[in-house]
């Protein structure tokens, strides 16, 4: 929402993906238009490594602007040139864009040997900084189950510590299931001077394969139990769906009681879930 929107809750934010066609297009202004009423504190739009989305990332964030939101282009480095970058930062600093999710980015399969660069989120944040001084503020990735490439959860947690010192203003991290994962991550990183926020994403369990398939990519575990249970509810969508609601709700409820100062929901571009696990929550 923009913000003037006065709230005592602690805030959230959504995370969506810039559509890839007009039908996914009408149905993603649909769901913004629903989530609104979530009052967000701002949405994110992720961006394709490799400048793959970045026309729709562009266009999406515009368009979530239109809607009343206060919107956060996310921005990865690799691949790109620094002369690539400053003009992105330009064109959201004339959009009056005032924070930006700073990544390194996936390296996409067949993308040759030029990495652009800037080879590390760490670099992005420190460019961004030089080129664009504090007009935006800065979110990074955190992994409180460490980043899959990482050479140790000591050697990520050096990294993250990095890109914060680099000026990053805030953290979102990948999406987990268990909540011990992210306080020991937490309690690490304030051990080693981190003051910034630290936000839990969180990914709705809504489809078992789908699930399966983002948490080999990305690392996040799938607790046995809850494989398990996905697994045996079969082709049951419904069971699936409200057994999903009640897992991540009181995972949801559980962080923000232990001290999780908001929560930034990997929106898939859906507003139902979302909405329902929110509207459950005691903020
Ligand atoms: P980095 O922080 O650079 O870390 C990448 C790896 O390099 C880690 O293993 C780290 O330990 C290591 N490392 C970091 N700095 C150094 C250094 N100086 N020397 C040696 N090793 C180092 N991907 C997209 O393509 N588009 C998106 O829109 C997108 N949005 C995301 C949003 C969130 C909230 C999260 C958690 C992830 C998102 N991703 C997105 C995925 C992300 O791009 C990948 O996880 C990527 O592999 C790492 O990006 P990073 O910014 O965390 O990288």
């Amino acid at each position: 929402m923009t913000s003037t929107s006065i709230t005592t809750k602690k805030p959230i934010s959504l995370e969506f993906f810039p559509p890839r066609d007009i039908a996914a297009q009408e149905k993603l202004v649909r769901t913004a238009k629903q989530l609104l009423a979530l009052r967000p504190e701002y949405v994110s739009v992720t961006f394709g490594a490799g400048g793959s989305t970045r026309s729709g990332t562009v266009d999406t964030v515009r368009m979530m602007q239109n809607l009343g939101f206060d919107a956060a282009p996310h921005l990865s480095c690799i691949g790109a040139s620094r002369a690539d970058l400053s003009e992105i930062l330009d064109t959201y600093r004339q959009q009056e864009i005032r924070r930006i999710v700073a990544l390194r980015g996936d390296i996409p399969s067949g993308m040759g040997g030029d990495r652009g660069d800037l080879h590390y989120a760490g670099d992005l944040v420190r460019f961004i900084r030089e080129h664009s001084g504090d007009w935006f503020h800065i979110e990074v990735a955190a992994y409180p189950e460490m980043h899959p490439q990482a050479q140790s959860s000591r050697a990520d947690l050096t990294h993250f510590v990095g890109k914060v010192n680099a000026g990053a203003n805030s953290a979102i991290t990948q999406y987990f299931f268990n909540a011990d994962a992210y306080f020991d991550f937490v309690s690490r990183a304030r051990a080693k001077g981190v003051t910034v926020p630290i936000v839990p994403g969180i990914m709705p369990i809504t489809n078992h394969s789908q699930l399966v398939r983002f948490s080999d990519m990305c690392g996040a575990e799938i607790p046995r139990w809850i494989r398990q249970r996905l697994a045996e509810f079969g082709d049951d969508k419904a069971s699936i769906k409200a057994f999903g609601l009640d897992v991540v709700t009181r995972l949801c409820q559980n962080l923000l009681d232990q001290g999780a100062p908001g929560l930034h929901f990997y929106t898939l571009n859906n507003a139902d879930t979302t909405t329902a696990i929110v509207n459950a929550l005691t903020r």
